[in-house]
C-alpha cells in the first residue's frame, strides 16, 4: 500500500459542498475543486480543538486545498485547508442559505465527476454575488442565479422554439410544459397535462429574461408571480436534473414567503 508520503498532494481551489462528522475527531467533506471536480475527502483530526483545520471546513466556504488522491480510492486525503473566502454573511440570511445550499446541492448531484474548470468559476461567482447582493434585490437574482446554475449544467429549456417538435412558437402568452422542457407551440399544448402551465406575454417575458440573465434585477414580483416562478424552476429542476427527487434546499426556498 501506497503510504502518503509516497504521493505528491495536488494544490486545488475548493469549495465545500458538504461536511459530516466522521468518528470522534474527523469530518468527512464533499468538495468542488477547480483541477478536480468533485472529490470526496476526509480531513482527520479536524473535529479536534486544536486542530488545523479550525472552523473552516464548513458548508460554501472557499479555500486552497491540498489533497492527496489516489485515483482507485474514493475517499481523498485532506491535507491542508487554506481559507480565502468564509462567506459567513449567506448564514445570516435564510433566503441567500437556501439558495446558496441549493447550488452545492445541484453541484453534488449534478455535476460531472471530472473537472471542469467553468462550472467551479460559476459557482464561485454565483455564491459570491448571493454574498454581496442586497437583500432587497434577491427575489429576481435568485431566480436568475438557480437558472444560472440550470444552464451551466446543460439543461436550458427551450424558450426559443417549440420543446417537442421545433416549431416556430406564437406571440404572447404561450404554455410552458415542464415535462417537455420548454415552451409549447400551439398544436403541441393542447391536452400536454397538469404540469404545462400557461405564461401570461409578462411572464413569458420574465422567464426568458430569468433563464438569460439579463433584465432588472431590482423588479419587485407580486408574491404569487414570484411563487410561480419559484414553483416552475423547482418542478423543472427536479424532473430535468434530479430525476425525479426534489433538492432539499430547493423545496425549502421555494416555500419561503
Ligand atoms: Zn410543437
Amino acid at each position: 500500500m501506497l503510504s502518503l508520503i509516497d504521493m505528491a498532494p495536488v494544490h486545488t481551489a475548493a469549495i465545500v459542498l458538504h461536511s459530516i462528522r466522521y468518528g470522534e475527531t474527523s469530518k468527512i467533506v464533499r468538495l468542488a475543486t477547480r483541477e478536480l471536480g468533485i472529490q470526496s475527502a476526509i480531513a482527520k483530526g479536524a473535529m479536534r480543538e486544536k486542530s488545523r483545520f479550525g472552523a473552516k471546513l464548513q458548508t460554501l466556504s472557499q479555500g486552497m486545498a491540498q489533497l492527496y488522491v489516489k485515483s482507485t480510492r474514493e475517499l481523498q486525503t485532506l491535507a491542508e485547508f487554506e481559507p480565502t473566502k468564509l462567506r459567513r454573511e449567506l448564514a445570516t440570511d435564510i433566503t441567500k442559505y437556501a439558495v446558496a445550499e441549493s447550488l452545492a446541492e445541484l453541484m453534488l448531484r449534478v455535476a460531472p465527476a471530472e473537472a471542469n474548470t467553468e462550472l467551479f468559476d460559476q459557482l464561485e461567482t454565483d455564491l459570491d454575488e448571493l454574498v454581496a447582493i442586497d437583500t432587497e434585490h434577491l427575489q429576481v437574482s435568485a431566480l436568475m442565479i438557480l437558472w444560472n446554475a440550470v444552464n451551466a449544467l446543460g439543461f436550458t429549456p427551450a424558450l426559443k422554439l417549440c420543446a417537442r417538435d421545433g416549431r416556430e412558437l406564437p406571440s404572447g402568452s404561450v404554455a410552458f410544459s415542464v415535462d417537455d422542457g420548454g415552451f409549447l407551440c400551439k398544436r403541441c399544448s393542447p391536452g400536454r397535462g397538469a404540469r404545462t402551465s400557461r405564461l401570461p406575454e409578462e411572464d413569458r417575458v420574465l422567464l426568458e429574461q430569468l433563464v438569460a440573465g439579463v433584465g432588472d434585477r431590482s423588479q419587485k414580483l407580486s408574491a404569487k408571480r414570484n411563487a410561480a416562478h419559484k414553483r416552475l424552476l423547482a418542478r423543472f429542476v427536479t424532473c430535468h436534473l434530479t430525476e425525479g427527487t426534489p433538492l432539499k434546499a430547493l423545496s425549502y426556498w421555494e416555500s419561503l414567503g
